[in-house]
């Protein structure tokens, strides 16, 4: 008989309980020099290197989540899973990790202040004295329960703003707090700006060694520098960095402008930082980086298309110059980037600005120098009948045409008025007196919007989708079932649908009791492409998943691809 063998062996072989490891990202000097791509790419690099990885984004302004704020103020809401309408930084980190997040992984200023403050009025606090200590400590309790939640070996946290801001200075507390009580399990990196002024010609390190003195200033050292710089940084400045900031120059990690920001892991990793970090953070280094193989694959892939497709998105928020426009449509751009890679194109973009199609006789021929057109989501009446001219152009001149939402809801009523003939038709959120009212409230809507509840009109996050046999979504996405994220208040009107799809516009995708309407489209015998989706198919596109409705709209753009035009556009890469 076998003997079993004994304790002592079994207990030898059990593997070390490894703690829970945070990494803090927070920003030096100045802002918009890429917190959010540098916190998601050392998520990936960690990922790729075989360990589960969190991302939490502590933003410090007062806004309980970000639904109300204007993308021109702030950039565009990305929505999650659970309909939480948060920053743009958390679109990011889910195309990085490709992984979904979830409300744990997020928190602003308000979202904490507003707890402690619910509970000390329910008496959650047993008659103590609350103070910043109880603001700080529910930071705390938010960043280790996203990391029990994720169940993850290592958690990195941006905190939002730069250092020397007073808004921010809860969350750089808190992780002070978190490295005084576990100091081997926390690392802190700044993200500091080295700018090279015209006239000198050099590059300058004076900004970072106040920043990085500033935060020393909060209770806390900064392990690792990134230096963000148009350049690459020299050994010289590296070392200067390293001695007057009090880092190893190892943990001096250059970081230079470059094209994509789908290079800034593989970048990254030039300087070895992945295992440098794991070392710092007692855990087990990897040798190979092949786990960034598909990513690498991906980011080559991004950038080296000769051929262009030129997609024309036509919106109202490009007043403010490329700045707003990239921001404000950031997710759908993104999108756009990864079905070009799978269709082995490049895009070209241009914003149409659709008031210049509300103007007396609108020039409709610069329509055809696009290879496709999309419509975005949005709200509100200025450019509706900009943006309505366009779709009616783009049906009937065969030009691919890709609705999101807003631009759903819009060739819909565009088909009402010059297909049905139903003149006058339109939304109720612009003309509720309408004689044909094709996209109105659902009756439980109106009720919270007469109650001024607006947020709680919305219908926010996932839903699923029923898709019918034999049409291009269905075919698109190989499944007749489809879970998607939305974030909109009207719904295509159900007295309508019977009509519309007599005469050919197909509503391809419904929820699944058959109310309401998901994805619309013309069969493909009358028109290459015109598809519209209530949805917002861009917040579930990713690197390495492209999305399959994205991907139809470039291979129908590729096909009808003209002319190259390149004046008052844009190469993304
Ligand atoms: N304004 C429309 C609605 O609320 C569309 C919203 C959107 O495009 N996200 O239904």
């Amino acid at each position: 008989m076998k003997r079993k063998p004994a304790r002592k062996t079994v207990a030898k072989v059990k593997k070390k309980k490894v703690n829970h490891k945070y990494i803090f990202v927070v920003g030096g000097v100045m802002s918009g020099v890429g917190k959010g791509v540098a916190t998601s790419s050392l998520g990936t690099i960690l990922q790729a290197k075989g360990y589960k990885v969190n991302l939490v984004k502590a933003d410090p302004y007062l806004n309980v989540d970000a639904g109300n704020m204007s993308p021109t103020e702030h950039g565009e809401v990305f929505v999650l899973n659970s309909g939480l309408e948060t920053d743009q930084d958390m679109g990011n980190y889910e195309r990085f990790l490709n992984q979904d997040l979830s409300n744990d992984d997020y928190m602003t200023s308000g979202m904490v202040y507003k707890h402690v403050i619910d509970k000390e009025r329910s008496l959650g606090y047993g008659g103590k004295f609350v103070d910043a200590d109880h603001i700080r400590e529910e930071i705390v309790r938010r960043i280790k329960h996203a990391a029990v939640i994720n169940k993850s070996d290592i958690s990195i946290i941006e905190i939002g703003g730069t250092v020397g801001d007073y808004q921010n200075i809860m969350f750089i507390e808190a992780a002070r707090v978190l490295k005084f009580r576990n100091p081997g399990d926390v690392q802190f990196i700044m993200v500091s700006y080295l700018p090279i002024p015209g006239k000198i010609g050099e590059m300058k390190s004076k900004p970072t060694q106040n920043a990085v003195k500033d935060l020393n200033s909060h209770g806390v050292q900064a392990d690792f520098i990134i230096a963000r710089s148009e350049f690459p940084i020299d050994t010289k400045r590296k070392e200067k960095i390293a001695f007057t900031c009090n880092v190893h120059p190892e943990n001096v990690i250059s970081a230079p402008d470059i094209d994509s920001i789908y290079d800034v892991p593989l970048n990254f990793e030039r300087g070895n930082i992945g295992n440098i970090l794991l070392k710092a953070l007692n855990l087990e280094t990897k040798k190979s980086s092949s786990g960034l193989n598909e990513w690498k694959k991906f980011a080559q892939g991004v950038k080296n298309q000769s051929e262009e497709v030129n997609i024309a998105i036509v919106g109202k928020y490009f007043n403010t110059g490329d700045f707003v426009l990239t921001d404000a449509y950031l997710s759908v751009l993104e999108a756009i980037k990864y079905s070009c890679c799978a269709n082995k194109v490049k895009p070209r973009i241009h914003t149409v600005n659709a008031r210049d199609f509300e103007v007396r006789n609108p020039d409709y021929s610069i329509l055809d120098r696009y290879d496709g057109i999309l419509v975005p989501g949005g709200f509100g009446e200025t450019g509706i009948e900009g943006k309505l001219n366009v779709i009616h152009y783009a049906r009937e001149n065969q030009i691919p045409y890709f609705g999101i939402c807003y631009g759903m809801q819009l060739m819909t009523i565009e088909y009402a008025r010059n297909v049905l003939g139903l003149s006058g038709a339109h939304t109720a959120e612009i003309d509720p007196k309408s004689p044909h009212l094709i996209i109105d409230i659902m009756p439980d809507q109106k009720k919270k919007i007469a109650e001024g509840n607006y947020g709680g009109s919305m219908r926010l996050g996932l839903y699923p989708a029923k898709l019918a046999k034999g049409t291009i979504a269905q075919m698109a996405y190989g499944s007749s079932i489809i879970k998607e994220r939305h974030r909109h208040r009207y719904e295509v009107n159900p007295k309508y649908i019977e009509r519309i799809e007599k005469s050919g516009l197909i509503f391809s995708g419904k929820s699944p009791d058959g109310t309401l309407m998901e994805i619309a489209e013309l069969p493909k015998e009358s028109h290459p492409f015109f598809l519209g989706a209530q949805f917002h198919p861009e917040f579930l596109a990713r690197p390495l998943r492209p999305h399959p409705l994205f991907n139809e709209f470039i291979k129908a753009s590729k096909k009808n691809k003209k002319i190259a035009i390149v004046e008052g556009s844009m190469a993304m890469v």
